[in-house]
C-alpha cells in the first residue's frame, strides 16, 4: 500500500502514488482505474496541477479529484543559476526544512541531481550534508515532485523534447535507506506514464548498504553508483562509518550479484580525491587491485570540494591527473567529473539545504570547530 501524505488533512496528494498506487486510488474513490492513467499522463508528460485543465477528464471527475485530492509539488525558495547554466533550487518542507535539487545541462544531455533525505545520518567526514545531521526521510511526492517543479520550471517543452534526460538520486541523503519512496519515485521517473526515463538514465547512488542494494535489484531496474572513496578498510571506515558495518568485501559482494542479475550494467564508483588522504600511488594501487574483482565497472574520480568547515582540501591538479593515468593504464575505465556550478555551491557534497538536525551532529561539529579540533578551509 502507498504511504499517503494528507496535506492538508482530507486530501491526498497524488505524486504520492505510483501508477499501482494511482489505479487503486481511483478504483477506491469508485472510478475506472484507466482514468488513473490519463490524469498520470497529464501530471507528468504535461507537466499540469489544475484538475480543471485536464480536458479530456469528464467535468464531475473533475470535480471529484478537486474534492478529494490535489498534485501537490514542493514550493521554490530559491533558483539560483550558475555561470556555467547549473540550476540550485531550494525547495521548503516542513517545520523549516529546506532541501537542494541540482540541474546539470551538458551539450548531449541534462541531469537532475535529486535528494532522499532531509540532511543524512551516514556522517560520512567528508560530506557537507552530513554535517547537517538529520531530519527526516521525504516521502515519495517529495522525491518526484522535484523532477516535476525542475522540469516545470526548465521551460516549456514537448515532453519528448524534455530537458531532463538524466536523473541521478545523488542529492541530500542516502537513497538506500528511504527505500520504499525512493523506489516508488523511480518508478514514476521511469514509467511511460510517468518520466519515461530509460534504466540507464536513472542512478541511485548508494554509501554500500548492502542488503538494500540485493533488495533494489530486485525490485526495480535502474542504474546504480557505489560511493568507495577508499580502497582499503581502515581508511574508508574513517571517512565513511558505515563502512564498520558493511566493509569493503561485503559491499563488493553485493555489487558482484548486482552485475550477476543484471549482466549487461554496470556499476560507477565514486572516489573523491582528497589531498594527502586518499590521492596518493598506493591508493590508486590498492584500487585497481579491487576493480579486478569488478572488471566491467568504472570508476569517477570526484576533485573533493571544500566547504566551510571541513578538514579536507582537493587534490593538486597533478594528482588527480597521476591518479588517473594509473587507473587508466591498469585497464580501468576511470572518468574525472568535472565540478560543475561550484559559483553557487551545487557541486557534489555541498548540497546543505536548512535541516533542522535531530541528531545533533551539528551542534558537536560546530562545538569542535570552536575548540579548534576542526578546521575551518
Ligand atoms: N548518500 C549517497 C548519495 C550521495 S551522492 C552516496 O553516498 O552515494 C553524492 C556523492 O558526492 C557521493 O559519492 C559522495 O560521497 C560525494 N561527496 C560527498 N561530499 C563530497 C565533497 N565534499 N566533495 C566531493 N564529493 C563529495
Amino acid at each position: 500500500m502507498n504511504q499517503v501524505v494528507v496535506n492538508p488533512p482530507e486530501k491526498v496528494n497524488l505524486l504520492d502514488f505510483d501508477r499501482r498506487g494511482l489505479r487503486d486510488f481511483f478504483t477506491q474513490i469508485g472510478e475506472k482505474p484507466y482514468r488513473a492513467e490519463q490524469v498520470m499522463k497529464w501530471i507528468y508528460h504535461d507537466l499540469e496541477d489544475n484538475f480543471e485543465n485536464m480536458t479530456d477528464v469528464g467535468k464531475a471527475l473533475r470535480a471529484k479529484l478537486t474534492e478529494v485530492c490535489y498534485i501537490g509539488a514542493p514550493k521554490t525558495l530559491l533558483d539560483k543559476v550558475a555561470t556555467d547554466g547549473t540550476h540550485k533550487w531550494l525547495l521548503g518542507m516542513d517545520s523549516g526544512n529546506a532541501i537542494e535539487t541540482v540541474y546539470i545541462p551538458e551539450p548531449t544531455r541534462g541531469t537532475l541531481c535529486v535528494s532522499s533525505q532531509i540532511g543524512c545520518a551516514l556522517n560520512c567526514s567528508f560530506c557537507s550534508t552530513g554535517a547537517q545531521g538529520f531530519n527526516r526521510n521525504l516521502s515519495t511526492a517529495e522525491i518526484i515532485g522535484q523532477v516535476w517543479v525542475a522540469a516545470k520550471q526548465l521551460g516549456n517543452v514537448t515532453h519528448q523534447n524534455r530537458r531532463i534526460t538524466n536523473v541521478v538520486m545523488m542529492g541530500m541523503g542516502e537513497p538506500l535507506a528511504n527505500f520504499d519512496n525512493v523506489v516508488r519515485a523511480m518508478h514514476l521517473m521511469r514509467d511511460d506514464l510517468g518520466f519515461g526515463l530509460a534504466a540507464k538514465r536513472v542512478t541511485l547512488s548508494t554509501a554500500g548498504m548492502v542488503p538494500l542494494i540485493d533488495q533494489l535489484s530486485a525490485q526495480i531496474d535502474v542504474s546504480l553508483a557505489v560511493s568507495l572513496h577508499a580502497a582499503n578498510d581502515e581508511l574508508r571506515t574513517e571517512l565513511m562509518p558505515i563502512n564498520k558495518r558493511y566493509p569493503i568485501a561485503e559491499l563488493l559482494a553485493a555489487c558482484q550479484r548486482w552485475i550477476a542479475r543484471k549482466p549487461r550494467t554496470s556499476i560507477t564508483f565514486e572516489y573523491t580525491l582528497m589531498k594527502g588522504i586518499n590521492d596518493q600511488p598506493e591508493h590508486a594501487r590498492q584500487l585497481i587491485k579491487l576493480m579486478r574483482k569488478l572488471p566491467t565497472c568504472k570508476v569517477n574520480l570526484i576533485p573533493f570540494n571544500p566547504f566551510p568547515g571541513t578538514q579536507y582540501q582537493r587534490s593538486d591538479a597533478n594528482d588527480i591527473h597521476d591518479f588517473q593515468t594509473r587507473l587508466l593504464n591498469a585497464g580501468v575505465l576511470t572518468m574525472l567529473r568535472r565540478t560543475r556550478g561550484d559559483d553557487i555551491d551545487a557541486a557534489c557534497g555541498q548540497l546543505a539545504g536548512q535541516v533542522t538536525d535531530r541528531t545533533r551532529r551539528s551542534a558537536d561539529i560546530r562545538k569542535r570547530q570552536d575548540e579548534g579540533t576542526l578546521h575551518a578551509s
